[in-house]
């Protein structure tokens, strides 16, 4: 897992996969620079690497690597795997710094046929990986010249109007940050199971995947493992989930959200950056930003915004390790995911209570469906997520949170959260609040966004380089 990422689960099942045939695998473990990769495949002799990594930064990191691995002439095949890797982006972004084979794995199933064909026959496999690369560079660059994006003025122009006039905000219950200890019980009824099989390749939704005829019976037994570990995490008092969320008063600045220190609105405690789609949906869409959602200051109206983070990860390591020490591969990778699905279950169970907290949604709790399929006022954008891609946006939130502090989870310098078990966001509370995809930005857009940011140009080029629509310089 490339340096400033923490995410080994799909690595982890990548690893047994290849090993059950017959592969040896050096895992370096997380967050593992460049310097230290290269000296492993030089120290082991080995015959190919593989780069890992789920969050948005780390595409940047591996396009790195290609780099240095042509600059100190490797001739070793690149594989490149991870959530938010692909055929397209590896073809775009990583390949052409490379004159080796590049390979996009898409996933464990794919990784053991991806390895034999680089080994064997190797010449044609690498011909017709090339070959598709080159067209994937194509169809990427006519996509581009064909949809050119709106200006900033004219994407602004295309805002939603929403109607503040006769909006009343809800007020929260409380201002500021909160710590919370989360006891794990509670957030069992609110785990969403569905990518818990997702994890681990097994497509359906629960509990009907259990009736699938390839797989129902794979995924019964995973999941009763599943219950059984997850039974001795809650009882066992080792695994802790922390969360600190809170309320601001907050306002919108065109694509800005202030968040101000108390109710006079006086003074600025934080500034939430935002970014507006510049795609062109035609004139009766509306272009979206998330600041939209919140009332502008010029309304009078006195708005809120939240903000949370979670981790059902502390204390995980070592339970982890106890199962490696045990050479124990499946339960060790059963442990962290389910620590991911009481994390993304904490998130859920937060933000229900912060509905209540903001007064809007009383009565009797909805049931996990319904929060599963988000039936509820206002949304969690997590920053780099398609609506809000920039990662930056999490030293704010953290340091609005002291989430370090408060909840335990520390950023690295890819901004992944550590624990990797952990959700972070924002709570909006408005009706029309909606996730969306920001999709790629114009040079306008971001200098005008990098101003507003107040860091350089560069390192928010780096920051958003999967959304941008040009060339940087
Ligand atoms: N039930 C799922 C929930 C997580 S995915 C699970 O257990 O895994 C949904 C979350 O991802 C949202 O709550 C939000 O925090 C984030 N998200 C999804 N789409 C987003 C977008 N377009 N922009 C920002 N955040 C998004």
């Amino acid at each position: 897992t490339v340096k400033g990422d923490v995410h080994d689960i799909g690595k982890n099942i990548v690893g047994v996969v290849l090993a059950c045939n017959n592969y040896e695998v050096i895992d370096l473990g997380v967050m593992v620079s460049c310097e230290k990769i290269l000296a492993a495949a030089r120290e082991h002799g080995v015959d190919m690497v593989g780069l890992s990594g789920l969050i948005t930064p780390s595409l940047e990191e591996m396009a790195h690597v290609a780099r240095e691995m042509e600059r100190e002439g490797f001739d070793l095949p690149l594989l490149i795997g991870g959530a938010t890797t692909s055929k397209a982006h590896t073809a775009v972004k990583i390949a052409p710094h490379y004159s080796k084979d590049v390979v996009h794995v898409l996933d464990a199933s794919r990784a053991v046929t991806v390895a034999s064909s680089l080994k064997s026959a190797r010449a044609d496999f690498g011909a017709a990986n090339r070959a598709e690369q080159q067209r994937l560079r194509e169809a990427h660059a006519k996509k581009r010249a064909e949809k050119p994006l709106l200006p900033l003025d004219e994407a602004r122009r295309r805002r939603p109007r929403l109607d503040w006039e006769s909006y009343v905000p809800p007020v929260p219950g409380f201002l500021g940050a909160r710590a919370e200890d989360v006891p794990l019980a509670e957030l069992v009824p609110y785990i969403d199971w569905t990518p818990f099989f997702v994890t681990w390749e097994l497509r359906g939704t629960y509990p009907k995947i259990f009736e699938n005829p390839q797989w129902g019976a794979k995924a019964k037994e995973l999941f009763d493992d599943g219950q059984k570990l997850l039974a001795e995490l809650v009882s066992g008092g080792e695994l802790k989930a922390r969360a600190a969320w809170g309320f601001w008063p907050a306002n919108a600045v065109g694509e800005d959200i202030e968040l101000y220190t108390d109710e006079t609105r006086g003074h600025v405690a934080a500034e939430v950056h935002t970014l507006r789609q510049q795609m062109d949906k035609g004139e009766g869409e509306a272009n979206l930003a998330l600041a939209d959602f919140v009332a502008p200051r010029e309304s009078g109206k006195a708005d809120y915004l939240g903000a949370f983070a979670i981790t059902a990860g502390l204390g995980l390591d070592a339970i982890v390790a106890r199962f490696e020490t045990d050479h124990d591969d499946y339960r060790s990778i059963l442990a962290k995911a389910l620590a991911d699905r009481l994390a993304e279950a904490g998130a859920e169970w937060l933000h229900q209570r912060a509905r209540r907290a903001w007064g809007y949604e009383a009565g009797s709790p909805l049931d996990v469906l319904a929060l599963i399929r988000e039936q509820y006022r206002g949304i969690r954008p997590a920053p780099g997520y398609p609506a809000c891609p920039d990662h930056t946006a999490k030293r704010t939130l953290f340091e609005l949170l002291q989430a370090e502090e408060r909840a335990g989870i520390r950023l690295t310098e890819s901004l992944a959260m550590t624990p990797a078990a952990s959700v972070s966001g924002w709570f909006l509370s408005h009706p029309q609040a909606k996730y969306f995809n920001v999709g790629l930005l114009e040079r306008d857009q971001v200098k005008d966004y990098q101003r507003r940011r107040g860091l350089p140009l560069r390192e928010i080029e780096r920051w958003l380089a999967p959304h941008l629509g040009y060339e940087a310089e």
